[in-house]
């Protein structure tokens, strides 16, 4: 659709739209709203048109003249996009003049401001779905309607992981340019920097600082972390400068304070360390195997030297006798483990001829009494008489028979110690002390041996 033909009239550039990018709804509407006005006018007689104080007005904004209904429709459109309110739904001409109207205020931040309650219920019913249909397409994206321009980069410069070697551009794609600013009236932003002109900002850098510099937010030495070029050509940790960013909430570089700047992701800091610690390690490696070539070259090869001659072979002399006195370790403790067996089994030994002699010598006591020596015994207990209780059950040992009782009378055991118990209690106690091969009188323990009463 061309432009139509009263714009030609008032010198301004005859464009064509399908070349332009699109408006945003808003600006849209208000360019159709202002053609069909004009349109209006310009069919009504001489007379009767009504005073077209906005159409003859006239200033100048930048390098272009503006007072057009295109140039108005492009400086809304520009300021509309940059603001981001076209990623804001507007609701139709009807119902912004009634309902709540989105615009920005001083900071930055979307508000709203209610008008009147619409008294017509079809428009109040209509101005409901609108909303209704506003909320439901911010809930299907919400990351669209953010003003924050710093979450406006792409996924893949915010969040997501880089190829480790490969250099890349930490700023949001360019946006396209807008009607204001391909018609002149909006300056058009700095083209950005190329690949040769990055290479150039990263010379710069690294020759300034010889690139042992630290980061100046943290001061902390560029490691394997991301490190951000800017086109300013200072060094920064990834991290580092978002954090900074986030707080300052503008792009300004923290060591020039220049302002619009461009951020590409490098990887010389990691390159470089990369390279010092393998450098590092092959030398320590290097070094090692050097030192143990010479030390083997040094023992198999005797100096010509007549001093360091006389000190290699004491240095033979004494890993010799260091070879000797390792096997004699060896060889003493193989004595030893002998001796400790050997001591063992002389314990074993006489423990066994300690319980043998005990036995022999209880034998020997019990053959030791005589029959002259039982009756002496015999007659020294029947002096002591049989009234009194058996030692081990507290018992009498001749109980008085009772009247028509059968049982018999309990049998009595003589020690050769001269005291008497009952046969059964001495039985049971010998039993309870199986373990022991001596027996000794629960009275006066000595040793005894027994006849039956
Ligand atoms: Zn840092
Ligand atoms: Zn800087
Ligand atoms: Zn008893
Ligand atoms: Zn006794």
């Amino acid at each position: 659709m061309s432009v139509p033909a009263f714009h030609a009239t008032r010198n301004e550039p005859n464009v064509q739209s399908n070349n332009l990018p699109p408006l945003a709804p808003a600006a849209e509407r208000l360019r159709r709203a202002l053609i069909d006005d004009r349109r209006i006018v310009e069919s009504l007689p001489q007379d009767r048109r009504p005073p077209l104080i906005s159409f003859q007005r006239r200033s100048k904004i930048g390098n272009a003249w503006a007072g057009s209904s295109l140039y108005s429709a492009a400086l809304q459109d520009h300021f509309a996009r940059s603001l981001s309110l076209h990623r804001v739904t507007v609701p139709s001409n009807a119902v912004i003049s009634r309902q709540s109207a989105p615009f920005v205020s001083g900071n930055g931040r979307l508000s709203t401001v209610l008008a009147k309650p619409c008294l017509d219920p079809r428009k109040r019913q209509r101005a409901k779905w609108e909303r209704e249909k506003d909320i439901a397409n911010r809930r299907k994206s919400p990351g669209k309607t953010l003003l924050d321009p710093l979450q406006h980069a792409p996924l893949a410069c915010r969040g997501a992981q880089f190829n480790d070697e490969k250099e890349a551009s930490l700023d949001p794609p360019a946006k396209p340019l807008t009607l204001a600013q391909r018609l002149g009236i909006v300056a058009r932003p700095p083209p950005r920097l190329t690949s040769d002109e990055w290479e150039i900002v990263k010379d710069l850098s690294l020759k300034r600082d010889n690139g042992v510099d630290p980061c100046p937010i943290c001061q902390e030495p560029f490691t394997t972390e991301h490190q951000v070029l800017l086109s300013c050509s200072h060094l920064f940790h990834r991290a580092c400068l978002d954090s900074y960013e986030r707080y300052v909430q503008k792009k300004s570089c923290p060591l020039c304070r220049e302002a619009n700047y461009e951020k590409r992701l490098i990887f010389e800091g990691k390159k470089r360390y990369l390279h010092t610690a393998a450098t590092i390690i092959q030398k320590t490696w290097r070094m090692w195997v050097k030192r143990r070539r010479y030390q083997t070259y040094r023992k198999n090869h005797p100096p010509n030297d007549r001093r360091l001659l006389s000190s290699w072979h004491m240095e033979r002399l004494s890993d010799y006798t260091d070879i000797l006195a390792q096997q004699v370790h060896f060889e003493s403790q193989e004595l030893q483990s002998f001796l400790r067996e050997m001591d063992n089994t002389l314990a074993q030994s006489r423990t066994t001829i300690n319980e043998t002699s005990a036995k022999f010598a209880s034998l020997q006591v019990k053959a030791c009494l005589t029959q002259e020596e039982w009756d002496e015994i015999t007659s020294r207990a029947c002096e002591r008489g049989l009234e009194d209780d058996c030692a081990i059950c507290i018992m009498p040992l001749c109980p008085a028979p009772k009247a028509g009782s059968k049982r018999p009378a309990k049998q009595l055991t003589l020690l050769s110690c001269s005291h008497i118990f009952h046969a059964q209690c001495l039985k049971c106690l010998e039993k309870f002390d199986n373990n022991l091969h001596v027996h000794a009188c629960p009275v006066c323990r000595t040793e005894y041996e027994r006849i039956l009463l």
